[in-house]
């Protein structure tokens, strides 16, 4: 009897053996396309033996320091690559072990900054319906998410939720795309005023949504709007690219395709590509000044901040995506997979979006095409799909839930960065085998 507590507890897993770029594979020798790279984690698909020397050179040196002590060489040098590349003022950079630790971060800095600011009453984040910012207790608060929240309310953190910008169910017909971004940004301005403007300490928002409705970017001017009130009323603009940054939306930042650039950045997943846990946060020069003139102390931290295993896999994969020119790859194939995506599924009856950008593409799933009727929950039609798809040598990442009783199930996709045109191929055809099943079934 296996003493692992695995996450879906009556789940059986395959064990996995190895991998080989865009392939896993398990004991029994199957092969899976990894069509969301776990969870938009693995953007140089597995086994990349560049990223692997890096770290094995790195344990061979020092495998960890506490940085109450020493920093590392990995570790300063990962700071310059990712502020290097960095848009707007980003200065300074917080290494961590993954996203809900970027999401804390985060939160717990935007607090301390107008703390030594003294700002004390801004305790207040603003935050969406439709977003996921990690499963630890504040981040999870931060989430919009109502089935991750549900069983552990009260939550911890004085925040509201604002609705979504997602234009396939909150756009009015009639309404052009810049028409609705500007009213979707404007509910930020009221809620702020609700709430008293002297109270708010931040917004926080994925420029590209992931996990919570599959690749949802935001409509023109969406977020410079957002910028534009946040600066109005002093309120710190956090955006958490965990899932859309390290080039999976074509550009190394996602905000960059917005023309916005935040206070406080969260990153991670693609940072590490799965060759080891690291995220990070990073903020502006004026924030870092704020804390290092007041206290001088950022009142946080980790044992593993700053480990230099994991700073070495970041910099390795930096790097690698940067050399390699990955990112504008990203592009290409991101289109070409769009293509194939509009051409199999666009007039599909049960396809109710395609959306995304690069190679971060969701797919929304409808009963009705015209209403935009959701399936009902208990048919767990994606769930069914993941399986289904898995079944046939394909994982692609699920997920069904609710916002305002408006959204259902949809699947993302997610594949390495050196995917090819025929694995595309492959992708699409047991992708259509599992919705076909699933919706079979
Ligand atoms: N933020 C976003 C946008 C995410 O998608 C995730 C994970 O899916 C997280 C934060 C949490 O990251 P982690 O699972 O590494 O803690």
């Amino acid at each position: 009897m296996s003493h692992i507590f695995p996450r879906h507890t009556k789940a059986h897993l395959p064990v996995v053996a190895g991998g080989e770029g865009c392939y896993l594979i398990d004991t029994d020798g199957k092969r899976y396309l990894d069509g969301s790279g776990g969870a938009a984690v693995s953007c140089l698909g597995h086994g990349d033996h560049a990223v692997i020397e890096a770290v094995k050179a790195q344990m061979d040196r020092i495998a960890f320091a506490h940085t109450s002590f020493l920093t590392s060489e990995p570790a300063e040098k990962l700071a310059d690559l990712l502020i290097e590349h960095a848009p707007g003022t980003l200065d300074r950079v917080y290494l961590v072990s993954g996203g809900s630790e970027a999401a804390e971060a985060a939160i717990k800095l935007a607090r301390q900054y107008h703390v030594e600011k003294g700002e004390t009453q801004r305790g207040h984040l603003i935050a969406r319906k439709q977003s996921y910012h990690g499963n630890t207790i504040g981040a999870l608060s931060a989430g919009g998410n109502e089935w991750r929240r549900q069983q552990f309310g009260p939550l911890l953190l004085q925040m509201s939720h604002i609705d979504p910008c997602y234009e396939y169910r909150y756009r009015e017909d009639g309404e052009s795309l810049e028409a609705y971004g500007r009213r979707s940004a404007d509910a930020l301005e009221e809620e702020i005023l609700r709430v008293g403007p002297e109270k708010v300490m931040a917004f926080m928002a994925e420029p590209v949504v992931g996990a919570t409705a599959g690749a949802v970017p935001p409509a023109p001017g969406y977020f410079k709007r957002i910028r534009e009130i946040c600066d109005k009323y002093g309120v710190l603009l956090i955006l958490d690219e965990v899932m859309c940054g390290m080039g999976r939306t074509g550009s190394l930042y996602a905000c960059e395709q917005d023309g916005v650039a935040p206070d406080i950045l969260c990153i991670a997943k693609g940072l590490g590509a799965g060759y080891q846990p690291i995220g990070a946060m990073l903020c502006t020069a004026e924030i870092y000044s704020a804390i290092e003139s007041g206290s001088g102390f950022f009142q946080h931290g980790h044992t593993y901040v700053g480990h230099p295993a994991a700073a070495a896999a970041g910099l390795a994969v930096v790097g690698a995506m940067i050399e390699r020119e990955l990112i504008p790859r990203v592009q290409t194939q991101g289109e070409a997979l769009m293509e194939k995506l509009r051409e199999r599924f666009g007039q599909h009856p049960n396809v109710g979006d395609l959306r995304g950008r690069g190679l971060f593409r969701g797919i929304e799933l409808v009963a009705d095409r015209e209403t935009k009727a959701p399936f009902p929950p208990e048919k767990k039609l994606a769930a069914t799909i993941k399986k289904k798809a898995f079944e046939a040598g394909l994982i692609c990442y699920p997920m069904s839930g609710t916002i305002d009783g408006k959204l259902g199930d949809h699947i993302l996709l997610a594949p390495p960065f050196i995917i090819e045109d025929a694995q595309l191929d492959e992708l699409v055809d047991k992708l259509e085998t599992g919705i076909e099943a699933g919706l079979a079934s």
